[in-house]
């Protein structure tokens, strides 16, 4: 057997790659930014050749900084931003158009006229029924759709085979094999807008209704598998989004598992096991990463988390550092009845509003910069407590304890707030960088690295718990006060 498996985390801003060893601990990581295009207002794009060059780059440099060589890598596995759309010729391998990024709002229309479409002919539940998700620009269909639009003749080319649809795991899978393989893995396939999540399989229907011809699509495999032998001599063994991807790495393997990534933005997604639960609540459903029968999760999104903290760092200069924020709420024994709702960029699951913006509220003469901070470490938390309660709604129950990782779940002032308002116990690993490792987990188990997912449960150091100690009367005045925060806010985005 090997030393390590090799990741590798296609991230929004950064292409990552790292070495785990058999105790799943991280040994080695390089990390290399690529360029944002932001091409028009409400627009993203990655040039896609670029992440595949700082693909290589990261490689090579991890290797280097573990003093290691292709022979002592077992398998590949992989993870990536989700959603992101590329689109390139099936002969040259180059692509026709920037990949359009997750965050790119630029089919928003076209997703709004398809909503009215399928409202007026009374189909309202087609793409939810189908698919787990929300009709919404975030997911690919309408980012292919675009493309094929937008480049000549690429419509055409798209009809004869010519051209090859992926997300950005697809599309690093496509280059590692030479472009002998491409393939997706359930939980990529999940985010397109065009995957039956019930019949597990790209569905007709929606093929038709986006009007995407299915020989552009990938071959869809289970996240633990084989993904054909990378151009190193390596194979590749395990593929999962990354939100998936931190799910498994933070070892909610069993039904009712729930983990919260406290990162730019803010990701609660519970395993739900063999059950797709259809949220009446705001929340999506879609596959978890898994290795044998296929199992579901449900999905919150929050839009701003821990970047609600760069903004107290970049745009109101009140602290040199993020972890700085810790000390200033400390400083401080209440948020003096402020509140600060971030709703920078619309409010996400469960309120779902587009045109929602940020609001600080309850200011006195004696509000000053702590309670400003600690009334934004606590938006954090009421945002993911608000996740929580839909998702009590959706199954009946409530969660009782979460996983928690992402940058700001260092903050230990967050993560005991959280606990406080939620009634939860909260567990804190050791090794945050869960993303990465779901993935090497996954490819691990593919190949016998590592035997069960017992083996890994061993791996998981616990770095704190923190348990609730707010009284019910005070969590209950504190979220009246935020929920009335809240309603400020939509009230003034009518
Ligand atoms: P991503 O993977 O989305 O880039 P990370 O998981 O690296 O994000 O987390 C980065 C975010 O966490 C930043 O927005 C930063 O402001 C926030 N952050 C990092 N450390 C802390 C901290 N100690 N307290 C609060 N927020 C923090």
């Amino acid at each position: 057997m090997k030393k390590y498996i090799m990741t590798m985390d296609e991230g929004t801003t950064s292409t990552r790659t790292i070495l785990v060893d058999h105790d799943g601990q991280i040994v080695a990581q390089y990390n290399k930014e690529f360029e944002q295009i932001f091409p028009q207002p409400g627009w993203v794009e990655h040039n896609a050749k670029e992440i595949w060059e700082a693909q290589k780059e990261t490689i090579k440099e991890v290797l280097k900084e573990a003093g290691a060589s292709f022979d002592d890598i077992e398998t590949i596995g992989i993870t990536n931003q989700r959603e992101t759309t590329v689109v390139w010729d099936k002969e040259t391998g180059e692509p026709i158009y920037n990949a359009i990024v997750w965050q790119c709002r630029r089919t928003s229309d076209m997703v709004d006229e398809l909503v009215a479409k399928l409202d007026g002919e009374g189909k309202s539940d087609l793409i939810p029924s189908k698919t787990g998700l929300k009709p919404d620009a975030y997911f690919s269909a309408t980012k292919i759709n675009w493309i094929l639009d937008h480049v000549k003749g690429a419509r055409e080319r798209a009809k004869n085979g010519e051209l090859l649809f992926g997300t950005i795991d697809t599309w690093i899978i496509w280059n590692l094999t030479g472009g002998k393989v491409h393939a997706t893995d359930y939980t990529n396939a999940s985010r397109t807008l065009l995957f039956n999540i019930h019949t597990l399989d790209w569905d007709e229907e929606l093929l038709e209704l986006f009007d995407i011809p299915s020989c552009m699509l990938p071959e869809v495999k289970k996240s633990s598998d084989d993904f054909g032998m990378s151009t190193y001599g390596i194979p590749i063994t395990g593929v999962a989004g990354d939100q998936q991807s931190s799910l498994f790495g933070q070892c909610c393997f069993d039904k009712g598992d729930v983990k919260n990534t406290y990162g730019t933005g803010g990701f609660l997604m519970m395993n739900t096991g063999s059950e797709p639960i259809k949220s009446k609540s705001g929340l999506l459903t879609t596959m978890a990463a898994f290795t044998d029968e296929p199992e579901y999760a449900l999905e919150g999104s929050v839009f701003v988390s821990g970047s609600a903290i760069q903004w107290l760092r970049d745009e109101l200069k009140i602290i040199d550092s993020a972890p700085e924020s810790e000390e200033a709420a400390l400083s401080v024994e209440d948020s003096g009845g402020v509140y600060v709702v971030p709703a920078f960029t619309g409010l996400g699951a469960p309120h779902w509003n587009q045109d929602a913006r940020g609001m600080i509220l309850g200011i006195t003469r004696g509000t000053s910069r702590n309670h400003i901070i600690r009334a934004t470490l606590e938006s954090l938390a009421y945002q993911t407590n608000d996740v929580l309660g839909a998702m009590k709604e959706d199954l009946g129950e409530s969660v009782d304890d979460i996983n928690v990782d992402g940058g700001a779940s260092q903050n230990n002032y967050l993560v005991q707030f959280q606990s406080d308002i939620s009634g939860i116990e909260v567990v804190r690993p050791k090794l945050t960088e869960t993303t990465g490792i779901g993935a090497a987990y996954l490819a691990g188990l593919y190949s016998g690295f590592w035997k069960s997912k017992e083996e890994l449960k061993s791996h998981m150091e616990i770095d704190k718990e923190f348990t609730p100690s707010m009284s019910d009367d005070e969590v209950k005045d504190l979220i009246s006060g935020w929920n009335k925060a809240v309603k400020c806010v939509e009230e003034f985005a009518k």
